[in-house]
This record gives C-alpha cells, sequence and structure tokens, in this order.
C-alpha cells in the first residue's frame, strides 16, 4: 500500500525535513514523494539555497531577524502552494 504525502503536508515538513529534525520513517515517505515531485523539488532546491545564503550572512555576523526569516518561509510555501495546485489544473 503506497501511502503518498500531499504536497502541502511536505512543505510542512520540509523545514525539520532540511534540519535534520524528522523521525527516518517520515523522512523515509518524504523523500519518496520529493522523488516524484517537482513542485516539491524545486522547494527544496529554493529553500536551501535560501538557507545557504542566511548561513553565510550569519558566518559574517550578520543577524536577520526572524521576522524576515519567517517571511521567506512563508513565501516559499505560498510558491509551493501555487506551483501544485497548477500542476493539477
Ligand atoms: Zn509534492
Amino acid at each position: 500500500m503506497r501511502d503518498f504525502f500531499k504536497c502541502q503536508e511536505c512543505v510542512d515538513l520540509l523545514t525539520d525535513y532540511l534540519e535534520g529534525n524528522l523521525e527516518a520513517d517520515v523522512k523515509d515517505r518524504l523523500d519518496e514523494h520529493l522523488s516524484g515531485c517537482a513542485p516539491c523539488i524545486n522547494f527544496v532546491k529554493t529553500f536551501e539555497k535560501s538557507k545557504d545564503l542566511t548561513s553565510r550572512l550569519r558566518e559574517q555576523q550578520v543577524n536577520i531577524p526572524r521576522e524576515v526569516q519567517e517571511r521567506v518561509k512563508s513565501f516559499l510555501k505560498e510558491e509551493i502552494v501555487t506551483l501544485s495546485s497548477e500542476r493539477l489544473k
């Protein structure tokens, strides 16, 4: 029996996924979804890029306000929801 995540659920889990906070079985199911879902793959790539950027800035002792981080996150979420709903049309 296949138990696929919906894209929306994936997005909710992705921050934990990228930070390595997911339980192994949840991570496996997410990996499975990601292997076949282009919008989610793009989301991960975009998210990793923005994480790169924030960690680079952190090395330079620049403090990114939490508010900005949250805004980036919710922007990315809207993006993936738009992409995945367009795919269903
Ligand atoms: Zn997806």
